[in-house]
């Protein structure tokens, strides 16, 4: 079931009196069937979408729909959602056959029955044989498999995850966000996954909703984005390690840095911010740009990250270049940069320039 937010707008209003837009004029379109990454820096107005959606919170303005039914006013026992959190939230006196049943004894589930589907969500998200113990008993990764099941017990038309691997160690992180994957592809729930982590949105989602500051600011498959950002907002929150940023110029459909011509564009003469990904830069004899190597790391068999201290002042930029060079300190580059890994944004508003 696809979910559609339209035009909606959340204000807190703090002790103070002051208000806090935490979301702003938001559409949002989810398609049916997918699992959605909802990304952006901390307080930027995720989670309260999710509640929003969810119906915990009530927006200022807008509408908020579940296929064709508007659900704005729909209280959130009657919306069809599975919700998960970061803290799991299980009850710690409960086994976990009893923690996945709780919601259906509230919507008076006969118990035979209960116990039937408690069983196929336990097994379905791989804790099938850990039904009688109790949260304690279970590691970080389990605990929240038991949040899921739970969430997903009621037949939910939508699952909604909030931030639901940020308290396991990184690799039960992995392993988990691999299963989220491969449950909700097996249930085709339509699913919304906020998180802060860019990697993790983009290994996870079959589409990227980037938020900053209760905003929208680019949406799309998770590698569409990456390619094309929309902003400098974009390119900078997606990507390790980070895009390159300078300060920089057009003069007659020339990108200039340093005074030298590293591509062309479109844009009419202006102040730009210029962006070059890590893997943008090519080493080449010709290259009008040069670059002085202040260290090397290894990424993997064929790659080196080189960290380039440049004679610019409080810039290090990172370049990805393949490790046959064996690039060292102190070598001297000569680089041109690849056009699709180049861009030029407006100065003030950080817009892409095409
Ligand atoms: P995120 O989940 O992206 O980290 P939130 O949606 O929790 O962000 O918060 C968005 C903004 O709204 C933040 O500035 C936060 O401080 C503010 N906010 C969230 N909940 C409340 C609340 N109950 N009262 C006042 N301000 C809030
Ligand atoms: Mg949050």
């Amino acid at each position: 079931m696809e979910i559609r937010l339209e035009n909606i707008t959340k204000i807190f209003v703090q002790k103070d009196k002051s208000e806090v837009v935490a979301v702003k004029s938001l559409d949002i379109t989810i398609p049916t069937g997918k699992l959605v990454g909802l990304l952006g820096p901390s307080g930027c107005g995720k989670s309260t979408t999710l509640y929003m959606i969810a119906g915990l919170l009530k927006p200022n303005g807008g509408r908020i729909f579940f296929g064709e039914e508007d659900v704005t006013d729909t209280a959130p026992e009657d919306r069809g959602i599975g919700l998960v959190f970061q803290n799991y939230a299980l009850y710690p006196h409960m086994t976990v056959r009893q923690n996945i049943m709780f919601p259906l004894e509230n919507i008076k589930v006969p118990k035979p029955e209960a116990l039937v589907r408690a069983q196929e969500m336990a097994n379905l998200v791989g804790i099938g044989e850990l039904m009688d113990r109790k949260p304690k008993e279970l590691s970080g990764g389990q605990q929240q498999r038991v949040a899921i099941a739970r969430a997903l017990v009621k037949k939910p038309r939508v699952l909604l995850l909030d931030e639901p691997l940020s308290n396991l160690d990184a690799r039960l992180r992995l392993q988990t966000r691999e299963e989220i994957k491969r449950i909700q592809r097996e249930t085709g729930i339509t699913t919304i996954f906020v998180t802060h982590d860019q990697e993790e949105a983009m290994s996870i989602s079959d589409e990227i909703v980037l938020m900053d500051f209760g905003e929208k600011r680019q949406v799309g498959i998770p590698q569409y984005v990456y390619d094309y950002p929309e902003n400098l907002f974009s390119a900078k929150f997606l990507g390790t390690p980070p895009i390159n940023i300078f300060e920089g110029e057009i003069k007659t459909k020339k990108v200039i840095l340093d005074g030298k011509a590293i591509g062309i564009t479109k844009g009419t003469n202006q102040k730009i911010v210029i962006g070059i990904r890590p893997e943008g830069f090519v080493l080449d004899e010709k290259g009008t740009f040069e670059l002085v190597v202040d260290m090397v790391e290894t990424i993997s068999r064929d790659t080196s990250l080189i960290i380039i201290d440049p004679t610019r002042e409080n810039e290090t930029f990172r370049a990805i270049v393949d490790s046959k060079h064996r690039i060292k300190p102190g070598d001297v580059l000569k680089v041109s940069i690849k056009t699709d890994k180049l861009f030029v944004f407006n100065f003030e508003t950080g817009e892409l320039i095409k």
